[in-house]
């Protein structure tokens, strides 16, 4: 992920974490923590009797909003995907609600619901971590499953995740232990066979075993400055039991799985190519623990993922939506960079077409689109802003053309 140099100066995030964040003399605030040194200047000036314990922002617990208005939030980052949508925002509900739970009489405990995503590589699974993280107001921190090896290895020790959230929040421990952590490709640290017995992989079941541990809710030892090369550090303890972990994968194979458990082997596999592509295309929505550990996560591993939801691959009309409607929607992000040249411009609909069936043939799904719309305006943003033009609309045409010119061709799948 590209991290942008403008951020909070007081939470540290940066702007894409963010939903507004507001200039000063030296430096940065974004909408989260004015809210908490609002809540702070209350507790200041009308002092209740545990003014003084709720004042710091640590133990701020934000009133979150219902799960039909979080999903409400995510439509406006993100396209389709209502399924994931539903369960994240329950999820991310219920999260609060145990944060905010009170000991009772009745001694029920609300426990976490860490949860996994299924879903092909730039269907928004990232997008849609990312845009729970802007609505809420807890430290939040996304890492990739594949740089983690079993300690004593070459690679980062798993406690390397609770590093990056304890620097999100300046090193508030309290803060962190109510934060939200992404891991990616949780996928790519299967063990390569569902057979326990083979020998112990040193990627896949170690670092599996390693994350157990953080997802069980336990005191771990964090070194503050992540990694191994600090031997001299002082390491702090950080209780995981209130932290929500969401995980994400592509999981290359689990339609055939999930077919295979589902029975849907006859009717759809190797039949024909259409009916093939369509019970491909809706498998995903059986997914469940079952398949994963035939994937070649662990039993225990799952136990601490109870919730288990999918991602839609991303067809043409999804594409077309993706490009032009979100909230940061490519095409409005072109627009306003041209604004600021004194350019109104537009895409036409042939030339959406165009770039979604360009992203659709080579692949290259969502991410996709941003690529060829760079190589195909690259020569308009470059040489634009030296004339007096003051319209620009992108044509198939002209699209086609630059894309024709352009190395990305190459790209091309076969
Ligand atoms: P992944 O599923 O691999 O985590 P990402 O969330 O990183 O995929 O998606 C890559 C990019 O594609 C995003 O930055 C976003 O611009 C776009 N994108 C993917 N899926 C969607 C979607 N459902 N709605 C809107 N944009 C999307």
């Amino acid at each position: 992920m590209k991290d942008s140099k403008i951020r909070c100066s007081f939470c540290n995030r940066n702007k894409d974490e963010v939903r507004i964040l507001i200039a000063g003399a030296e430096g940065h605030i974004c909408e989260n923590c004015v809210a908490n040194a609002q809540e702070i200047i209350e507790q200041e000036l009308h002092p209740g009797p545990d003014a003084r314990k709720s004042a710091t922002p640590s133990h701020f617990v934000p009133k979150v909003a219902k799960p039909v208005e979080i999903k409400k939030f995510l439509d406006e980052y993100v396209i389709g995907q209502d399924d994931a949508k539903k369960i994240m925002a329950v999820a991310v509900y219920n999260h609060y609600k145990r944060l905010n739970q009170q000991v009772t009489e009745d001694d029920v405990e609300i426990e976490k619901s860490n949860l996994i995503m299924v879903g092909e590589t730039g269907t928004g699974k990232t997008l849609l971590a990312k845009s729970i993280a802007k609505l809420l107001n807890v430290p939040f921190t996304i890492v990739d499953a594949t740089v983690f090896t079993e300690a004593g290895y070459v690679g980062e020790d798993v406690e390397s995740i609770l590093t990056r959230l304890l620097q999100v929040c300046n090193y508030d421990v309290e803060a962190a232990e109510r934060g939200i952590v992404y891991i990616d490709e949780i996928d790519k640290i299967a063990r390569k066979s569902d057979n326990p017995s083979i020998t112990r992989d040193v990627s896949g079941e170690g670092v599996q075993q390693g994350l157990l541990k953080l997802l069980e809710g336990t005191e771990v030892l964090v070194p503050p400055q992540g990694g191994r090369k600090h031997p001299e550090q002082k390491l702090i303890k950080v209780n995981t039991q209130n932290i929500l972990f969401i995980c994400g994968g592509a999981f290359d194979g689990i339609a055939q799985i999930i077919s295979r458990r589902v029975q849907t082997h006859s009717i759809g596999f190797n039949v024909n190519k259409e009916r093939e592509e369509d019970a491909r295309k809706h498998i995903l929505r059986y997914v469940n623990s079952q398949d994963l550990k035939q994937f070649g996560l662990i039993p225990e591993l799952l136990g601490r993922l109870p919730v288990v939801t999918y991602l839609n691959s991303l067809d043409k009309d999804a594409l077309t939506d993706i490009l032009t409607k979100p909230r940061n929607a490519l095409v409005k992000q072109y627009k306003k960079l041209f604004k600021v040249e004194g350019i109104e411009f537009d895409m036409a609909d042939d030339a959406v077409e165009y770039i979604v069936d360009k992203a659709l043939e080579y692949k290259l799904g969502a991410r996709g689109l941003r690529s060829i719309c760079e190589v195909v305006l690259a020569d308009a943003m470059f040489s634009m802003p030296s004339t007096d033009e003051k319209s620009f609309v992108l044509t198939r045409a002209y699209a086609e053309e630059k894309l024709d010119k352009s190395t990305l061709v190459t790209l091309k799948v076969a």
